[in-house]
């Protein structure tokens, strides 16, 4: 079978590998399909803190299990599946108390251990998902981002009727805008600084789109939701203007969900978020309920992440599939990779 190694950064090497044998508690799967994501493109440009080479990446993907190893039940060749990429130790505090997305040892497929990007993957059972047959491959790889979202929306403690605003339409914010509807949200503004994304937002559900380059937020939000705003604002983004804007938008007394992946050490108004007394909160990954909500929405028609995919490549052309990923962010959402 086919592998592709990310051996340094931008360089991934294809190499003939004989197919793994499934070992005991394990699944082989068949990958059909897998997405290129935001945080690939960090490794691939050198620029992830979390991960060292060679790696072999992809964690965004389906197929169909091939064997199963001794023990497990449940799953049978043939089935179509995902797979829930990270894997904890069970032990660490987090872990014991029901947090295991935020494990003291987490290590993720693609990053710190080895991911998808092969013909056949042997992953242990308990990290495998079924799919309903319904779903296609391609949604079914878009299971796992759209898992990040609705664990941020569940943070969030959406309520039926909420009202939100997203910073930023990239493939998670138009995913959170998307979950925040599906579980009961009203009304949902989407801002980001790129045509091309609002445009796909719209076409996705938004309720309303604000261009951030030539609107002001806050004011934005004043005229869209009244003037005491909206009831949540999710941080897609992970910079420091959004952050910011976040911090000045929010009505007194609300809250506040970070999603995005922040580097380095923004300056921010700390003073206001005591002051109003906002709640500003983290989410990281999901957890295995999220990823049956996640297909629960995909399944029911409220989610339609096949609309966001604005490119494919063979596995093969894996690297041109990361380059027009990192090169042509104003054209993509999703760039898919088919087996
Ligand atoms: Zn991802
Ligand atoms: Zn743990």
């Amino acid at each position: 079978m086919l592998q592709a190694t990310m051996i340094q950064p931008g360089k991934i090497v294809f190499s003939q590998v004989p197919k793994p044998q499934v070992k005991p508690g394990e699944v082989l799967i068949e990958v059909k399909t897998c997405g290129v994501c935001g945080s690939d493109i960090h490794v691939w440009r050198g620029k992830h803190p979390f991960t060292s080479y060679p790696i072999i990446q992809g964690h965004e993907f389906a197929g169909l299990v091939a064997s199963v190893g001794k023990g497990v039940v449940g799953l049978s060749p043939g089935r179509k599946v995902t797979v829930e990429p990270s894997l904890v130790c069970g032990k660490c505090y987090p872990c014991r108390h029901g947090k295991y997305n935020i494990c003291d040892n987490l290590k993720v497929m693609g990053f710190q251990t080895d991911g998808c990007h092969r013909n056949f993957f042997a992953v242990p059972a308990q990290k495998v998902i079924p799919l309903p047959d319904e779903i296609s491959f391609e949604a079914g790889a878009m299971v796992e981002p759209t898992a990040v979202g609705v664990h941020a929306v569940k943070k969030a403690a959406l309520k039926e009727g909420s009202t939100a605003v997203i910073l930023g339409a990239g493939p998670i914010g138009l995913l959170t805008m998307q979950v925040a509807k599906g579980l009961g949200a009203a009304k949902v503004m989407i801002t980001d600084i790129v045509d091309f994304r609002l445009k796909a937002a719209r076409r996705l559900g938004a309720d309303c789109v604000v261009n951030a380059y030539h609107q002001d937020i806050p004011t934005a939000v004043s005229q869209e939701f009244g003037k005491d705003g909206a009831d949540l604002i999710f941080e897609c983004v992970g910079a420091e203007q959004p952050l910011e804007t976040a911090i000045q938008t929010a009505r007194k007394g609300s809250r506040i969900i970070v999603v995005g992946v922040v580097g380095g050490r923004p300056p921010l108004s700390i003073g206001l978020l005591q002051d109003r007394e906002l709640e500003m909160i983290g989410t990281l990954m999901y957890m295995q309920e999220d990823f049956l909500t996640a297909i629960e929405l995909i399944n029911s028609g409220k989610i339609t992440p096949e609309e966001m995919i604005t490119n494919r490549f063979k596995f093969g052309d894996l690297p041109q599939a990361y380059r027009e990923a990192d090169e042509n962010k104003d054209r993509n959402l999703k760039v898919m990779v088919e087996f």
